[in-house]
This record gives structure tokens, C-alpha cells and sequence, in this order.
């Protein structure tokens, strides 16, 4: 396979994989994560961004709202910005740590659009090097080191704080 080709389908396959495990109600990671988790790199009003932990290349970020919602068409026109606006701060932060030539950027909205967690919108945002799709699958099976993953988070939040 070449690069360049659209990337819908490999992170709903991770959820799967690994059982889902935050899924249930309660123990939804994504309301967990915001103040919390170590995998966060920026927090706003009414939204957040984190490392997915199950990443199909490195640098792989949610977006999420704060709120255990899924309902995007009902956002206030605030917190629609807002998610869009985290999503440029990621993208800044990507081009500067990673120098990525490509991102795909997206959501599935419920269980028959592939959510792997529906009953709470993120935005997934994958960097893309020319020819990744051909170790990626070596990625998704291998479990990307905790350590490592920090380390990119930190990498992250220093450059998003260095551009105040
Ligand atoms: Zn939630």
C-alpha cells in the first residue's frame, strides 16, 4: 500500500481489539481523563485534548467535550469553536514535534458509524507520513510503551505552552 490513503476504519478496529474497556457507564475514560489523566496535552472550557492510548501512529489525539455528550448538532455555537479551535492548537503542536505531511482528521458519530465509545463525541486526529500504512499494522499490534506515550504528551504540552 501506498500513503495517502483515507484512514476511516483502523481505530474503531483498536476499540475492538482491546475489548473496550472503559466503555461502560461510569467508567468512560473520556469524562475520566480532563485534570486528571497524564495523557492530556491541552484543556479549554468546555473541551480537551489526550494521546489515544491505543494510537495507529504516533501522535494520534482525541478531541472530546468535557461533557459525557454525543450530541454535536446540539452544541452551543461556543462549544463547537471551541472543539475546532483545540483541533488547531493539535495541529500546530503535531507540525511542531513531529513534522508530520498529512493528517486525518475525523469522527464517528454512534456505534453504526464505528464509535468506539458513542455516548461520547471525539475527534480523532492521526499524523500521516508518506508510507505509513505499511508498518501501521505493526503498530496496532504492538502495544505502544506507557513511557513513550508520556513522553510525546510532554513534548505536546510544552510546545502548546510555549505558544501561549
Ligand atoms: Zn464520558
Amino acid at each position: 500500500m501506498t500513503g495517502g490513503q483515507p484512514l476511516w476504519a483502523p481505530w474503531r478496529m483498536a476499540y475492538i481489539k482491546h475489548g473496550k474497556p472503559e466503555h461502560q457507564e461510569g467508567h468512560c475514560f473520556l469524562c475520566a481523563a480532563p485534570g486528571h489523566d497524564s495523557l492530556v496535552i491541552w484543556e479549554g472550557d468546555s473541551t480537551f485534548a489526550m494521546l489515544n492510548r491505543f494510537p495507529y501512529n504516533p501522535g494520534h489525539l482525541l478531541i472530546a467535550p468535557k461533557a459525557h455528550r454525543a450530541d454535536f448538532e446540539n452544541f452551543s455555537a461556543d462549544e463547537a469553536l471551541e472543539l475546532n479551535v483545540g483541533l488547531q492548537i493539535c495541529l500546530r503542536a503535531l507540525r511542531e514535534t513531529m513534522n508530520p505531511q498529512g493528517f486525518n482528521v475525523g469522527m464517528n458519530l454512534g456505534s453504526a458509524a464505528g464509535a468506539g465509545v458513542p455516548e461520547h463525541l471525539h475527534l480523532h486526529i492521526v499524523p500521516r507520513w508518506s508510507g505509513d500504512n505499511n508498518f501501521m499494522p505493526v503498530i496496532g499490534e504492538t502495544r505502544v510503551l506507557p513511557e513513550l506515550l508520556e513522553d510525546t504528551a510532554a513534548r505536546l504540552r510544552e510546545a502548546i505552552e510555549k505558544e501561549g
